[in-house]
């Protein structure tokens, strides 16, 4: 077995001459390494998904094929759900013949799994090449590099921020679209959670290096940005301005060319009337609301040391609902936390009811060992836990329908995704989403122009579906094109990465793609 090479804590890497992709040990030179990034978890991994990817191409790898064995497989890992270890050490396990098979394979173990396990990850899988951390995301390249010439695993795990994660290349995955991370750790103590003890204290970026940041995607040709946070509504608490947020939202709304922001998540215990000042006094801060509720009963948040109340929660959305009442509002619910009691899950009901969700996220509570509830008395069995969970699905789905119903024949401005869903090739329907990021599925009438992803169209709303509403349009007359820099983003990016962008009509043969330069390359 080799030996492993361990850095903790505050090590800091050289990156004055960037790793390089290139010429391995016992390989062919100058061929180029492929790599596939596996993501787990929500979607501030994906971010940072993002992030490893286009540190891999700032290195020279270039994105594997699809079916093709990569050389470098890098698994950003979660460790808040169920079975999460189980998962990652069944995938590890599948891939070690692969590896066997193919020379100069590297495997490498990032995210919350791998800050919580450290050297576990080592020892239950020893072919294992590179183990890094949440903080140390721009290390990859160079433990890489490290583990081929040294020829032993590399693990570093850092306790606190070292570079802050938007400042890495990132390789976007849908050009009309970025993410623009505004913090990152958490400073509550959430019983249920993990992330505290994985991502740390909260740290927050300065805004004019994140108005810079919407900035420059926008250059790019993004015309949506969501800003993204453990917690965002307590934005500015470490440099001392409580009223950071609402700020952030007013300065994205003077950023020409940038139509949608979003958001997410929001604490209820932190949320202020100046953030709905902001949102509903920002045309380009779009009618939308992720915001996790968790519980109903009283008795269950304080357990879960949530420091709102239902009353405080449901007045929130209230005055949310009064200054944009077509506010689209969604949320995350666990059932079946230690203690919770069939009257604790009737408030639960009681208040979903009364919130009029248009969709919710919801969990059954598996205990997350190093959390607190984990050791909790009262677990709830498990058929308990399934039976209140089906309770609480039907009548979320219930009021999903009811809602969805009602948007029939409003009109509404939907930016094309790339992403036509999974009956999109059957129906010949492609997919947006509304301003509230309902989900719409839409046909273009006949003789009317084909939209880019990236481009808007306005359609009348015909019919609804459980996750979904569809726009049918019957004639040209009833659908609106409005092409966009996103749309021509989008082109661009297509004659880039294969060299057919959706308007070429002739003309010479795609020019080669760029190595070792960040790309942006849309999905699908
Ligand atoms: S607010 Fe609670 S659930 Fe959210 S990241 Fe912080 S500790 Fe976890």
């Amino acid at each position: 077995m080799r030996s492993a090479s361990v850095t903790m804590t505050e090590t800091t890497l050289d990156r004055t001459q960037p790793a390089s992709a290139r010429e391995p040990s016992g390989e062919q030179p100058g061929k180029v390494r492929t790599y596939d990034v596996r993501t787990f978890g929500c979607q501030m991994n994906v971010h940072d998904s993002e992030r490893i990817s286009g540190l891999l191409e700032n290195a020279g790898y270039i994105a594997a094929e699809e079916h093709a064995t990569p050389d470098l497989v890098v698994f950003n890992t979660c460790a808040v759900r169920e079975n999460a270890d189980n998962k990652l050490y069944g995938h590890l396990g599948n891939l070690r013949a692969t590896k066997r098979d193919h020379e100069g394979m590297q495997i490498a173990v990032g995210g919350c799994l791998a800050q919580k396990d450290q050297n576990a990850v080592l020892e239950k899988a020893p072919w294992v090449d590179v183990v890094f951390g949440t903080h140390n995301i721009g290390s990859l390249p160079t433990l890489l590099e490290r583990s081929r010439h040294n020829q032993d695993a590399q693990i570093e795990i850092l306790e606190s921020l070292e570079t802050f994660p938007s400042t890495l290349p990132t390789k976007r995955d849908a050009v009309y679209s970025g993410w623009v991370s505004i913090s990152v750790g958490c400073n509550n103590t959430c019983t249920f959670c993990i992330v505290p003890s994985l991502r740390g204290k909260e740290r927050d970026r300065r805004p004019g290096e994140i108005l810079a940041e919407v900035q420059a995607l926008v250059e790019d040709g993004a015309v949506e940005v969501t800003l993204l946070g453990q917690n965002v509504n307590t934005y500015g608490v470490e440099f001392g301005d409580r009223g950071a947020f609402a700020k952030l939202l007013r300065a994205c709304g003077e950023i020409e060319g940038l139509e949608r922001v979003r958001f997410t998540s929001p604490h209820p215990a932190s949320f202020t009337d100046d953030v709905i000042d902001a949102m509903a006094e920002t045309p380009n801060v779009m009618p939308q609301l992720h915001m996790p509720l968790q519980s109903g009963s009283d008795t269950v948040l304080k357990s879960m040391r949530r420091s709102y109340r239902s009353k405080k929660f449901l007045g929130i959305l209230d005055k949310v609902r009064a200054r944009m009442p077509h506010a689209a509002v969604t949320t995350d619910i666990i059932v079946g936390f230690p203690g919770e009691t069939e009257e604790d899950f009737q408030d639960t009901m009681r208040v979903v009811e009364a919130s009029r969700f248009c969709s919710a996220f919801t969990f059954q509570y598996s205990a997350r060992p190093g959390t607190p509830a984990a050791t909790m008395e009262d677990q709830i069995p498990k058929q308990v836990v399934q039976e209140r969970f089906e309770r609480l699905i039907a009548l979320q789905n219930r009021i999903t329908a009811e809602e969805n119903q009602r948007q029939i024949g409003t009109v509404q401005e939907l930016l094309v995704t790339a992403d036509s869903g999974s009956k999109g090739s059957e129906t010949g329907r492609r997919s947006g989403r509304a301003p509230d990021n309902r989900l719409v599925h839409f046909s273009v009438p006949t003789g009317a122009p084909e939209p880019r992803p990236g481009d808007f169209v306005t359609v009348s709303i015909t019919d609804a579906g459980s996750y979904h509403l569809l726009a049918d349009p019957t004639s040209v007359d009833e659908f609106r094109l409005r092409r966009s820099r996103a749309g021509d983003a989008w082109d661009r990016a297509q004659a880039e990465s294969c060299g057919v962008g959706t308007t070429q009509v002739g003309g010479e043969q795609p020019g080669a793609v760029s190595l070792g330069m960040p790309t942006l390359r849309p999905n699908g």
